[in-house]
């Protein structure tokens, strides 16, 4: 490698390259802050930001929820979920300086004397530490709770910005409703009170360096773009896979299901970013108004093309990592009947000139054999072999967002030997080998962003409903049709039967998990 590479390698991981200024001074005030979001990934993300010197040194964070608590207390259970701890197990001095800036506030969130008493507790912490009126509101409870701090927010005056130069941001947890209505309601409310500049709908996968990298993949290089349609591309396959089951989440999963946790968020976001045509330019409204474009365009699923295209599934009992796992209807908190799905694949086609024609495989599971997000765009085969009775498999280009962060090629080379026989072979590229060190939480880079005012990475009102207008009819045509035949996949496998048909009634096959 030439030093010149080595040195902008270096530039890229030094923390300088990362914040080149701090962003301005502000007050987060985080809904939620008792749970578990909050603990173990907002305040570690925001430690990490700190220590990075991306947060203004004269940042607060106001930790409101219902518990009783001092201000001790809640950094104290903040400092149990900070990475870098001592060998002692102690606090270092960048934890005390984090911890300092930590304060909490306990309210009932539909309570409008909590607001005032919020608003004047505001107040102070901006004329201490001169914090210019800054205010980032970060919603971390139950989405049931969201309409109630929204109108609360609105009526004690928060929402609004202190004067001119300062600025009042919110930021709005997934789950993003449960239905098209439901989403639809919330950005009527949430517009009623703040500005669409003002609101940040979060979505973690968009901040995965991957994810992003996606982008500066497509429109920083001449030689893919070309190749990047109906004429040379024969599919797509975006796998979101898990090896995990539900967690501490089962009272929300039951009621959620794959289809809603992850393809109407994670899943199709991919899906636009590696469909979209070429923005403008790199700034929020250029990059999301392509991305609602390509969703858009995909063709809508009605009760036939869902029976179809469209596979679920949940995992029964079975072995992950060679240990014994119970099945979903066993897991604490899961109704021993539930008809929730922990598996879903489905074909869509995307009905425009570039994508015309091609097939669009999204699949995503719990208790699958190995955790992996990945998009593989599958080129078409060569037109025509000249290596007699040796089959080529046809080219592939795989986007790795987890848990091997890179981008492979795949291709066919000449065995050694003296017969001709091609072997397929890659030419693999690798965050970690190349620059040095892991790519940071997607939940920093996307704090970092918000407090920064850059919305790329963050879902516009159209987007989120767009995204739900394509999901609403597979829940529909769910609902409506027989109780699905549960449990269909075993955990630890690669999920159910009817996924693998879906793909080879097509003359096609999964990349089977890494
Ligand atoms: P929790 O269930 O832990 O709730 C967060 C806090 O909200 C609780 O500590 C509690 O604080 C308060 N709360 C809980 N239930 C209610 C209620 N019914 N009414 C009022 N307040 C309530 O949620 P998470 O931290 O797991 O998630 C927060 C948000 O982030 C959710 O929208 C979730 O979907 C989303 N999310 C979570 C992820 C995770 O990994 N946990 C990942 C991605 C998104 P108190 O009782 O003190 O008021």
């Amino acid at each position: 490698m030439s030093s010149r590479a080595t040195a902008a390698q270096e530039a890229v991981h030094s923390d300088s390259y990362f914040c080149e200024a701090p962003a301005d001074p502000c007050a987060i005030v985080m809904f939620g802050a008792s749970g578990d979001l909050a603990k173990r990934k907002l305040l570690p993300a925001l430690y990490d930001l700190a220590v990075h010197s991306c947060l203004a040194p004269r940042f607060r964070l106001l930790g409101f929820a219902r518990t009783e608590m001092s201000d001790d207390e809640f950094g104290r259970q903040a400092a149990e979920f900070l990475p870098g701890k001592t060998p002692s197990g102690g606090a270092d001095s960048a934890h005390r300086d984090f911890l300092q800036q930590l304060h909490y506030f306990h309210g009932e969130y539909n309570d409008p004397g909590t607001y005032q008493r919020l608003a004047k507790r505001l107040d102070e912490l901006d004329r201490e530490a001169e914090l210019g009126g800054n205010r980032l509101f970060y919603l971390a409870t139950p989405p049931s709770v969201y309409p109630r701090i929204v109108e609360q927010l609105g009526r004690a005056g928060l929402a609004k910005p202190k004067n001119e130069r300062s600025w009042v941001r919110i930021v709005v947890e997934k789950p993003f409703g449960h239905d098209r209505a439901s989403a639809q309601a919330l950005n009527e409310q949430l517009l009623s009170v703040f500005d669409e500049s003002q609101i940040f709908r979060i979505d973690h996968y968009l901040g995965k360096e991957t994810v992003q990298n996606l982008l500066v993949f497509r429109f920083g290089n001449g030689i893919f773009e070309p190749l990047w349609s109906r004429n040379y591309v024969d599919s797509v396959q975006i796998t979101a896979a898990e090896s995990l089951g539900v967690e501490r989440r089962a009272a929300f999963y039951e009621s959620a299901g794959a289809l809603r946790d992850m393809v109407q968020s994670h899943v199709l976001q991919l899906t636009a970013l590696i469909a979209m045509e070429s923005p403008a330019n790199f700034d929020a409204t250029a990059v999301r108004n392509e991305k609602i474009k390509v969703l858009q365009s995909i063709r809508p699923l009605d009760g036939d093309s869902v029976r179809r295209d469209v596979v679920r599934g949940q995992y029964g009992p079975g072995c992950v990592n060679d240990e014994p796992v119970p099945g979903y209807r066993q897991e604490p908190g899961v109704n021993p009947n539930s008809a929730t799905e922990t598996f879903a694949a489905l074909k869509l086609f995307i009905d425009n000139w570039r994508w015309s024609g091609v097939p669009f495989y999204l699949r995503t599971g719990k208790r699958l054999a190995r955790p992996s997000a990945e998009i593989a765009v599958m080129f078409k085969r060569a037109p025509h072999l000249v290596f007699r009775g040796e089959a080529v498999e046809p080219n592939s280009l795989v986007l790795n967002i987890q848990p091997q962060e890179g981008i492979s090629l795949s291709f066919g080379a000449k065995a050694p030997g003296s017969k001709l026989h091609i072997a397929p072979v890659t030419m693999d590229f690798r965050y970690r080998r190349a620059f040095g060190a892991g790519s940071r939480e997607a939940y920093a880079t996307l704090i970092n962003d918000c407090i920064r005012g850059d919305a790329t990475l963050f879902d516009r009102a159209d987007s989120v409903e767009a995204a739900w207008a394509l999901v609403d009819p597979i829940i529909d045509a769910w609902k409506n049709g027989p109780a699905p035949a549960f449990p269909n996949y075993p955990a630890g496998s690669e999920g159910p039967e009817a996924a693998f048909d879906l793909a080879e009634s097509d003359g096609r096959q999964w990349r089977p998990l890494p």
